[in-house]
């Protein structure tokens, strides 16, 4: 199979939205009046963001869900997407499944794919997502102040548990290893709760690389530091939930909670006397949302531990050079 009908075959479907998609030298977009293009680009490089042996499928879900989840973030609604694509042979099985995966992600979210490149090489996967948000109205990291609730939705630090057992560093049982490997391999890009947060939040950013090491750069862009609650944090762990699994080490909970990564959750802030409106946007949006702790004036993060006592901070996010 050559380059061109391997493109037509899996990745060129009629065009909905856009004016020119996939099969010209350019997609054209429109963004509607008083509305700002909000665009994003994220690689998955195969033995850095995933395991060689992964589901061509779920891959697919993941390469979208981590750019709509860059999206979510900045409020924005998706619009389409480009698709690079390097891979070391034109394996029709491997491009249906993987076609699969990320067309079903990008129909649930009506994000088109309008164009792309196909090479072959080393598996590589780079998506620029493209999306609409009222002009003025993104969401940012700067913006946190003094006194706001820091939050974030759904659950933290099962993507990581997983990881490790893959990698063998730790057994699971299977059900919880089953629940924990989905959050890995199919994490939910939480679009719907970024829109319905325009206008509530102070500052929002995905977090991909780990609790702590994300919400510093809300802290760094916005001047100020946190105290952060681990006794709530730490239930955030849903494996924690299972029976099974009641003597897991406080130290793998919090590191995976904290600083996990991969667990494609907003994290944002909002003023106190919003707490109404939050919990609306979240039931909106269908996800649970959980106040973590409090944006402080003094630098740094806090992180507190149920006696009273701040814990010490041995985790570091997740560095590609570092
Ligand atoms: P060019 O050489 O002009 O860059 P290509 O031959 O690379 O064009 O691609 C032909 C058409 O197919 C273009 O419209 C491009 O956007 C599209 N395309 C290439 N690869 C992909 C892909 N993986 N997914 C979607 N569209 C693709
Ligand atoms: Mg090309």
């Amino acid at each position: 199979m050559g380059e061109f009908e391997l493109i037509r075959s899996f990745f060129q479907r009629p065009v909905r939205r856009s004016p020119l998609g996939v099969g010209d030298d350019c997609a054209l977009l429109a963004p509607a009046p008083g509305m700002q293009l909000a665009v994003s680009t994220d690689m998955l490089v195969e033995g850095r963001h995933f395991l060689a042996d992964v589901n061509p499928q779920l891959l697919g879900h993941k390469a979208l869900a981590v750019n709509l989840s860059d999206l979510a973030a900045s409020g924005a609604k998706p619009l389409a997407f480009t698709l690079a694509l390097s891979m070391p042979r034109a394996d029709a099985n491997w491009c249906q499944a993987f076609a699969e995966g990320l067309f079903a992600l990008a129909d649930q979210h009506e994000c088109e794919l309008i164009g792309g490149d196909t090479t072959q090489g080393p598996l590589n996967i780079c998506i620029t997502v493209f999306g609409e948000v009222p002009a003025g109205q993104a969401l940012l990291r700067r913006g946190a102040q003094p006194g706001d609730d820091i939050w974030v939705s759904g659950s933290l630090g099962d993507a990581r548990l997983a990881l490790d057992a893959l990698l063998r560093q730790h057994a699971l049982p299977p059900a919880v290893l089953s629940q924990a490997r989905q959050r890995l391999e199919q994490p939910t890009p939480r679009v719907e709760l970024g829109m319905a947060l325009r206008g509530i939040a102070s500052s929002c950013l995905d977090i991909s690389d780990g609790l702590l090491g994300d919400l510093g750069h809300i802290l760094e862009a916005s001047g100020v530091g946190a105290r952060i609650d681990a006794n709530i944090t730490r239930n955030l762990l849903q494996a924690r939930r299972h029976p099974m699994m009641a003597a897991l080490a406080i130290s793998r909970i919090d590191a995976c909670t904290l600083a996990g990564g991969d667990d494609y959750e907003l994290c944002f802030t909002a003023p106190s006397s919003a707490q109404a409106a939050v919990r609306d946007a979240a039931a909106q949006a269908g996800v649970p949302v959980t106040c973590i702790g409090r944006i402080e004036a003094e630098r740094g993060v806090r992180v507190m531990a149920p006696g009273g006592q701040q814990l010490p901070l041995r985790f570091s996010s997740f560095d590609h050079f570092a």
